[in-house]
């Protein structure tokens, strides 16, 4: 399927993910990079020593979950909009989830906007935390959103219902 439509299986997102343990201590990046692209932005922008590519620029991404600080720098850095943070910390019911954003118009915090999966399917309704849109993010704003924990390997979009 994945080589056909671009989305992966759940087995591909599962192994993606940090444990829930992680998750659960903080903020944490998911990078969801499967295919070998010559790429590696994520590597440079993370000042943590958290993502590395390695020599080779083709190289899939792996997370250092251990020395990730769920900073999101590297969310607006990646060309293919491939990574997110999810923080596990805050709440027993639900989770945060913060993910690259870019079309119009976008959220304001307090909204609730419809969450979507990665075919674009709607999911649940979440609600918009902080909507981050600096210049040093070159158009690529931050959304920050809390869901059901259920939705937690789910929500990876968002649609605005004005
Ligand atoms: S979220 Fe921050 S610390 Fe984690 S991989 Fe991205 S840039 Fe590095
Ligand atoms: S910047 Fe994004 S697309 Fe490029 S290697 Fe890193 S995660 Fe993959």
């Amino acid at each position: 399927m994945f080589e056909k439509t671009g989305i992966p299986s759940k087995e591909m997102i599962m192994e993606k993910f940090p444990s829930i343990d992680r998750i659960n201590k903080g903020p944490v990046a998911v990078v969801e990079c499967y295919k070998e692209i010559p790429c590696n932005p994520c590597q440079t922008a993370c000042k943590f020593d958290a993502i590395k590519v390695g020599e080779d620029i083709n190289n899939i991404p792996a997370l250092n979950s251990d020395n990730c600080t769920g900073c999101a720098i590297c969310l607006s850095k990646c060309p293919g909009l491939a990574i997110m943070v999810v923080d596990g910390s805050k709440s027993e019911t639900t989770v945060q989830i913060k993910i690259p954003y870019e079309f119009l118009p976008l959220p304001n915090a307090g909204d609730i906007v419809k969450g979507l999966d990665r075919e674009g399917k709607y999911i649940a309704d979440v609600k918009v935390i902080n909507v981050l849109n600096p210049k040093s993010f070159d158009r690529t704003p931050i959304i920050t959103l809390e869901a059901d924990r259920e939705f937690l390997y789910d929500i990876r979009n968002i649609k605005v219902v004005s």
